[in-house]
């Protein structure tokens, strides 16, 4: 005898009622793409042009308790191309550091997105916190980042780190993605997944390895991310010889920085502008527990002579919200986020800014990394 769900599935349903079955179907018609958008990459987009030092230690990021006195200081800090990304699971190994002696308050310095998430996690647990930075959330380095999804960029030296670094780091990506995911479709779009081209001409221009052995952990995570692929001709506008796709994940960095400092004052934290000049201020503070999350502010204010920067240059072009994408083609990033389209020359690899301290714009290097991406939209 047959079920009722069989019946109805085997078609005899629909005999039995009267209906005519439906014809064969054919493909969907959505095989074809969608047509991407032109991003108008050229000068006259341009609103400014920022530039900032990754807080780059070899050993990897400062993530340790350190005595003054009977102050507890919670190192956060040294988080080089990969400070957004990590944010969460770092700040969560941070607040069970500063909880484990059950201060009745907790100070942080720094309010760019180590401080905040730190302090976030903090205030969640019902203890008073305090931030104490000299710059507020959106004159910070941390709000020059470009807003990639970039957990392994530039996180320490395979030759300088210990051997449980990488462990460490896998559990800090795995947290931060998903707590990032938690903000996907939250108002103003704080984090978001947008489709990415990697593009490449033929002949590719032969790679040139990096003096430093910089780590390379993404395949640790590969499993938690979209996964990409060829784009074959016909399935994009690019004027390339080959293309590689995938969605990626992306911070809007104002609004993220602005949602992170309001849910931690509407959860009763405080925020204090103040400049420390050295650790004996530090530990001058009345709260017996103190997370330093001063990012590379840690070389001059702890003398952290391991901190060495790394400088990068952002060229800001208008919104354009008709094309929301990211793309690499001939070292050039460029990412169109709600909060303007990102530029960025990269260099030839990791090397690039390494060293480099200065945080004065380059006019040369936005005009090169114009240049070099016109060709994409040039017809
Ligand atoms: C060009 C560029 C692009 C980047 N792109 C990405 C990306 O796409 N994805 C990603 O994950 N990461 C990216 N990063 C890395 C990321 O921006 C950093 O790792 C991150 O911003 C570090 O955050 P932080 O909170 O530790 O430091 P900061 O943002 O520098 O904040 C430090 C805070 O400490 C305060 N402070 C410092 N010293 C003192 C003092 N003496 N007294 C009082 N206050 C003090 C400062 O005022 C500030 O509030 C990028 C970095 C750069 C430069």
């Amino acid at each position: 005898m047959l079920s009722r769900r069989l019946f109805l599935a085997s078609g005899a349903g629909a005999m039995a009622s009267g209906c005519a079955l439906l014809p064969e179907r054919r493909a969907p018609a959505f095989a074809k793409p969608a047509p991407i958008a032109a991003l108008k990459l050229t000068a006259d987009q341009l609103i400014r042009i920022t530039v900032c030092t990754r807080p780059f230690r070899p050993s990897g990021p400062r993530l340790e308790t350190e005595k003054i006195g009977d102050k507890l200081i919670v190192h956060n800090y040294g988080h080089g191309g990969s400070g957004w990304s990590l944010s969460w699971g770092c700040a969560e190994e941070a607040t069970a550091l500063a909880l484990a002696p059950a201060p009745h308050s907790i100070a942080v310095i720094g309010a760019g997105v180590m401080g905040l998430t730190t302090a976030l996690r903090l205030v969640e647990t019902g203890v008073p916190v305090t931030i104490y930075a000299k710059e507020f959330p959106m004159e910070t380095r941390s709000a020059k980042a470009t807003g990639a999804w970039s957990p392994s960029s530039r996180i320490g030296l395979a030759s300088a780190v210990d051997s449980g670094f990488a462990g460490r780091w896998e559990r800090w990506a795995r947290a931060s993605y998903a707590a990032h995911l938690r903000y996907v479709g939250a108002v103003g779009e704080p984090v978001e997944f947008s489709p990415q081209y990697a593009l490449f001409d033929e002949p590719r221009t032969p790679s040139t390895p990096p003096e430093h052995d910089f780590l390379r952990l993404g395949r640790r995570v590969r499993d938690m991310t979209p996964r990409w692929g060829e784009a074959p001709p016909g399935t994009h506008p690019f004027p390339v010889a080959r293309a590689r796709t995938g969605e990626t994940m992306s911070f809007n960095v104002a609004t993220y920085a602005d949602r992170l400092t309001r849910d931690f004052l509407l959860r009763g934290g405080r925020m204090a502008r103040r400049h420390f000049p050295d650790r004996a201020a530090v530990a001058a503070l009345p709260e017996p527990v103190i997370v330093n999350c001063s990012g590379y502010g840690a070389k001059a204010l702890w003398e952290d002579d391991s901190l060495a920067p790394v400088r990068g240059q952002i060229n800001w072009l208008a919104p354009q919200r008709t094309a929301r994408y990211k793309l690499y083609y001939r070292n050039v990033s460029v990412l169109s986020r709600r909060d303007g389209v990102v530029v960025q020359y990269v260099g030839p690899n990791d090397d690039w800014g390494y060293g480099d301290d200065s945080e004065t714009p380059d006019r040369e290097e936005m005009e090169m990394a114009l240049a070099a991406v016109a060709p994409l939209f040039e017809s």
